[in-house]
């Protein structure tokens, strides 16, 4: 079993609407014995102003909402985390980086999720990141996004859903015309850009996370999937953090026991919880 949930939004981030007791309230009525709240800071998210999105919220507030709630909710642990969007766009980079960074001098913050949800000013969600690429070229700049940012921000704790963009993946007509593209992510299709990811999370210590957002999207896999936490594992990796990535109440501990089962059958024994940003190893049976 796996009692923790460690992805986690609220109405402090653009893209939910639960109010954080509702989250808390949710995760009780589960039985998970902790979670962690991460909602989102992108900072410069590319065309706010267009999309009406900005992810941007005041963490002191967040947090203080959450020692409320430890004193109301004492029957589960709430941890305090954030997920932050990192960039590898020439400027973008170091400016977010140099303003997460001092985020995460001053809070008493216990985990850090670093995720790539943007890249060449859009966001793979929006069609047009598809256009002109073929889904493998699509996946291949994700991936390298993904590893300049790691390498770039080698102080987050773990590595969020690293094949999220597969999710979103399009494909373009003969005409321009792009359509679903999911189909044609391929187990082992860029590996080596993705061994390299693995190699340097695993030098430094940064967990990888494994979020069954993708479950839930009806991809068939968590992200990663399968032949990446194989991969991860035949490399020496263990430290795994998992986390439902719920923006509703109905969606925490989504598929855990598919999870589990995913975990114990590529060999992990045990998955990651953080405090105080160290990590806690808790036994997946
Ligand atoms: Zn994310
Ligand atoms: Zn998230």
């Amino acid at each position: 079993m796996i009692l923790y949930d460690c992805h986690m939004h609220t109405d402090y981030s653009d893209d939910s609407e639960e109010k954080m007791e509702e989250q808390v309230k949710g995760s009780i009525e589960k039985g998970l014995k902790g979670i962690c709240i991460t909602d989102h800071m992108d900072y410069e998210f590319p065309d706010s102003e267009k999309y009406n999105l900005v992810f941007e919220y005041d963490v002191d507030k967040n947090y203080k909402e959450i020692d409320e709630l430890r004193i109301r909710y004492p029957e589960i642990e709430i941890l305090k985390g954030i997920e932050l969007g990192l960039r590898n766009e020439p400027g973008v980079a170091e400016r977010t980086k140099a303003r997460y960074k001092e985020l995460l001098t001053h809070r008493d913050i216990d985990f850090v999720i670093g995720s790539t949800h943007c890249l060449e000013y859009s966001d793979p969600y929006r069609p047009e990141y598809w256009a002109g690429k073929t889904v493998k070229e699509g996946l291949r700049t994700f991936f390298i996004a993904t590893l300049e940012n790691i390498r770039n921000n080698d102080y987050v704790d773990t590595l969020g859903h690293l094949d999220y963009a597969a999710r979103y993946a399009r494909k373009e007509s003969m005409e321009g015309r792009v359509f679903d593209g999911r189909d044609e992510y391929i187990e082992g299709d860029n590996g080596d850009v993705v061994d390299e990811i693995l190699k340097f999370i695993i030098d430094r210590g940064i967990a990888l996370e494994i979020n069954s957002a993708g479950l839930k999207y009806g991809l068939g896999y968590a992200h990663p999937r399968g032949w990446i936490l194989k991969r991860y594992k035949e490399l020496g990796g263990e430290l795994i953090t998992v986390g439902a990535d719920a923006h509703k109440r109905i969606h925490i501990a989504y598929a855990f026991d598919e999870v589990a089962k995913i975990l114990t059958d590529t060999g992990f024994k045990y998955y990651t919880v953080y405090r105080a940003r160290k990590p806690y190893m808790y036994p997946i049976d």
